[in-house]
């Protein structure tokens, strides 16, 4: 017997035939022996299944977002996101053990400021929290990718991502202050830059004004394909930062939008991005899939807070199998397409994946 593959005009279902089940003598027969794939051959066993497993999740994949705000002994549990701390600047060096153990290799950092002010004027200080805490946890683990999150909405009185004129967000005033908080973390000592602020050529002036200060070799990750989206709830709790008037459906993506995202995305990349973003990533995995089909960079998905909260919930009810649906998720996100995952469950699941070798 011929074990060549057929051609694709020979096999039934090419010709929209069912294996045809025939009655024999009390057995039923196949009359099409052997001319249907057998796909549960590879499924058998875990070592078989492990084999041909198409996507590998991996600790490496991750990056762990974290909450720094002043103060001392600060680890306070964000309510809406169990197991999630914001943490003071001497509880880096616990957090940088804890990554390095489970192999995370990067984090992601999100500031809450002593004050807030019309311009979010701590977002740029070269005092201020985030540029603290960058030098921390390069003090702690130099091998660490520290990653800071570029805008202004957790610094603002107003809880906009840029600066407020005329009752509006203003975008070319916004961007300068985005590309001076941009510097200022690179001076601190950042690895990458990740503007989220959604105002356009924000990525040409964070490119510029670190170019022309010397910052030539600092990438960007843009949050390129950023929707204004309801899953961010929990975040704005952590990071202090609901919009005080509006919202922001006027500068962030609306959720119906898939092409407009591609344009983002090709924008951005144009502007100098050296890793492009979608968020959040798991009602947006069909752009994600789109963008990595589309575009070589490096791509990211954010699991957002929202995500992890439902998850977390579920889990604590005893509705769902919290850790079994928490790889599937990542999974799912890796599966469309993304290099880098965002995720609140870095930790956990990074030790679930370790246990599970
Ligand atoms: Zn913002």
């Amino acid at each position: 017997m011929s074990t060549v593959t057929k051609p694709r005009a020979e096999h039934p279902r090419a010709e929209g035939l069912a294996p045809r089940l025939v009655y024999n003598g009390g057995m039923l027969d196949l009359l099409t022996h052997g001319d249907f794939a057998r796909h549960r051959r590879l499924r058998r066993s875990e070592g078989l299944r492990r084999l041909v497993a198409e996507t590998r999740l991996s600790a490496a994949d991750f990056v762990y977002p974290l909450f720094v705000t002043h103060g001392q002994g600060v680890r306070d549990e964000i309510p809406s996101m169990p197991g999630q701390y914001r943490i003071s600047l001497d509880q880096v060096g616990r957090e940088a053990d804890d990554l390095r153990t489970l192999g995370v290799p990067a984090v992601l950092l999100f500031g809450l400021p002593a004050v807030k002010d019309d311009e979010g004027s701590e977002a740029y200080a070269d005092g201020g929290i985030v540029q603290d805490a960058v030098r921390a946890f390069k003090q702690a683990a130099p091998e660490l990718v520290v990653i800071t999150d570029v805008c202004l909405c957790e610094y603002t009185s107003h809880g906009h991502c840029g600066v407020i004129a005329d009752g509006e967000v203003d975008n070319d005033r916004s961007i300068e202050l985005i590309a001076r908080t941009a510097l200022s973390h690179a001076r601190a000592g950042a690895d990458v830059v990740a503007p989220s602020d959604m105002m356009d050529g924000r990525v040409a002036a964070v490119r510029e004004t670190l170019d022309d200060a010397g910052y030539v070799a600092t990438p960007i990750m843009a949050y390129s394909a950023k929707y204004a989206s309801a899953f961010y709830g929990p975040f704005r709790e952590a990071a202090e930062s609901t919009p005080q008037f509006g919202d922001r459906r006027g500068y962030q993506m609306d959720p119906p939008n898939a092409r407009e995202a591609l344009r983002e995305i090709a924008d951005d990349i144009d502007e100098g991005a050296d890793i492009v973003m979608v968020k959040p990533a798991l009602s947006y995995l069909d752009v994600l899939s789109q963008a990595r089909r589309e575009f070589d960079l490096p791509l990211a998905a954010y699991n957002v807070s929202g995500e992890y909260a439902m998850v977390k919930a579920a889990g604590a009810a005893g509705w769902v199998d919290e850790q079994r649906v928490t790889l599937e998720i990542l999974t799912s996100i890796k599966r469309a397409g993304a290099d880098i995952i965002i995720t609140y469950h870095a930790k956990e699941a990074a030790r679930w994946l370790r246990d599970a070798r």
